[in-house]
């Protein structure tokens, strides 16, 4: 569980109470969240971090509603994510990028929000916080498309792009939307590790502008701990623990060999590997 701030008093922006899930696989059932609980304050940069196959990415549907839980509950912003989702409250940055081929990267951002705006029209007004949060750089896609180091692709094609251009299209488009909360499931897993770190870099300077809270699913200890105010381990469907990062924002790449950041790191693998072997003991 992420705590709250010590006095904020304040409602987790997004809250996951006792959370189960199961698939039935052929037959058989599949736990893949044994009572998951996830608290997540307003504006905090949160990463889950676990093995394949830990329910990571299931976690993050029930978030985003794709699917809801067996047993438990889970809220945004008070509301449920059905709720959320349709309020235009929750962006989605899946693993693959997901941009139309025929628009260039400026058209791929500005496309959801004419989209959002003629939906708005008939959905009414829009809730309060999501008014609250307007900021300058999400509502401007080409500041954002610049920020994220793309202003000399503006006009090219999604094919002409390499990947890590792609992705950053994705999250610019999310950011575009002005969420209330930013899902993403592993967006930088399959860059070259040099790409990487300046994605996660560029991701982090937009954040540190928009605030925007995140639940930011990784595979990798070194991006979770980079880019987080807390880092949740998971192992085998539940929650084995949790880090808090202290390191002093805004992040900047010389901190990635700070002894301070070894330290978290270690962290977060000691968790892990607590977890794991915790979990081989109990197997049948
Ligand atoms: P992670 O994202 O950590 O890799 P997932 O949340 O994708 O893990 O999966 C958790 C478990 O649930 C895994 O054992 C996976 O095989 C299983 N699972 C996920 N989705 C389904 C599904 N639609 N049907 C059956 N089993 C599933």
């Amino acid at each position: 569980m992420v705590e709250q701030p010590a006095g904020s008093g304040e409602q987790p922006f997004v809250d996951v109470r006792d959370a189960c899930k199961v698939y039935q696989d052929g037959g058989h059932p599949v736990t893949a969240l044994r009572h998951v609980d996830l608290q997540v304050p307003r504006g905090r940069f949160v990463s889950v971090i676990g093995p394949s196959g830990c329910g990571k990415s299931t976690l993050l549907r029930l978030v985003a509603g794709l699917e809801g839980p067996d047993r438990g509950e889970v809220r945004i912003c008070g509301e449920t994510p059905a709720r959320a989702t349709e309020r235009k409250m929750v962006g989605f940055v899946p693993q693959t990028p997901a941009l139309l081929p025929w628009l260039d990267v400026l058209g791929n951002v500005r496309v959801l929000e004419k989209v959002n705006r003629a939906g708005a029209r008939r959905r009414g007004p829009v809730p309060a916080p999501a008014v609250a949060e307007r900021c300058d750089l999400a509502g401007d896609p080409e500041a954002l498309l610049r920020r994220l180091g793309l202003g000399d692709v503006l006009h090219a094609r999604p094919g002409q792009l390499s990947g890590g251009m792609q992705q950053r299209t994705a999250i610019a488009r999310a950011f575009a939307l002005q969420p209330q909360v930013l899902l993403m499931d592993e967006p930088f897993s399959a860059l070259d590790e040099f790409t990487r770190e300046a994605a996660q870099l560029q991701l982090l300077d937009v954040w540190q502008e928009l605030r925007t809270t995140v639940v930011f699913v990784t595979h990798s200890i070194t991006e979770a701990v980079l880019l987080s105010d807390t880092v949740v381990v998971m192992a085998a469907g539940r929650v084995a623990g949790t880090v808090e990062v202290s390191l002093p924002r805004p992040r900047r790449s010389a901190q990635l060999d700070s002894g301070a950041m070894h330290e978290h790191e270690h962290r977060v693998r000691e968790l892990l590997s607590h977890a794991w072997h915790a979990d081989a003991r109990s197997a049948p």
